[in-house]
């Protein structure tokens, strides 16, 4: 077994749409970045990766390359899940938390949890999304951005 750790944060911005976990989240803000800017499943591909020691996601798919301009963030954590398959490891389970003094994400949270588990190839079980405030501290507390942290256990796959 190995553990990895992901960690991310973007700004929010007026006139980009808030995408978290794959879903589409109503609200007057959303995430600046040069993908779709999902910061849960960024934080989420960097600790399997960093699991793997397979580096991180801007070496993966670095931002100096348009193929990645607007990408589709679930479809790069497929890629992630492949890549570990690839090299002998399989995804046991995740637990990840975004922290983001609005909008409320309670609402969101299975929906968040089966697009994620779909697309990493497990079963929903074996991901956790959860949800908090910094109490209005912080930049996440100002509504500056949205920040989002992930553990990972990944197991060797017996051959
Ligand atoms: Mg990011």
């Amino acid at each position: 077994m190995r553990i990895g750790h992901g960690y991310d944060v973007h700004r929010l911005t007026e006139g980009r749409k808030l995408i978290l976990g794959g879903i589409d989240i109503p609200y007057e803000k959303g995430l600046l970045g040069h993908s779709d800017a999902d910061v849960l499943v960024h934080a989420l591909m960097d600790a399997m990766l960093g699991a793997a020691a397979l580096g991180d996601i801007g070496k993966q798919f670095p931002d100096s390359d348009d193929a990645y301009l607007g990408a589709n963030s679930i479809l790069l954590l497929r890629k992630v899940a492949a890549l570990l398959r690839e090299n002998g490891y399989m995804l046991t389970n995740a637990d990840c938390t975004v922290i983001a003094q609005k909008p409320k994400l309670s609402p969101f949270i299975d929906e968040m949890r089966l697009k994620i588990a779909e697309a990493a190839g497990v079963s929903i079980s074996r991901i956790s999304v959860k949800a908090t405030t910094e109490e209005k501290l912080g930049f996440t507390g100002e509504g500056l951005g949205i920040a989002a942290h992930a553990v990972v256990l990944i197991e060797e796959v017996c051959v």
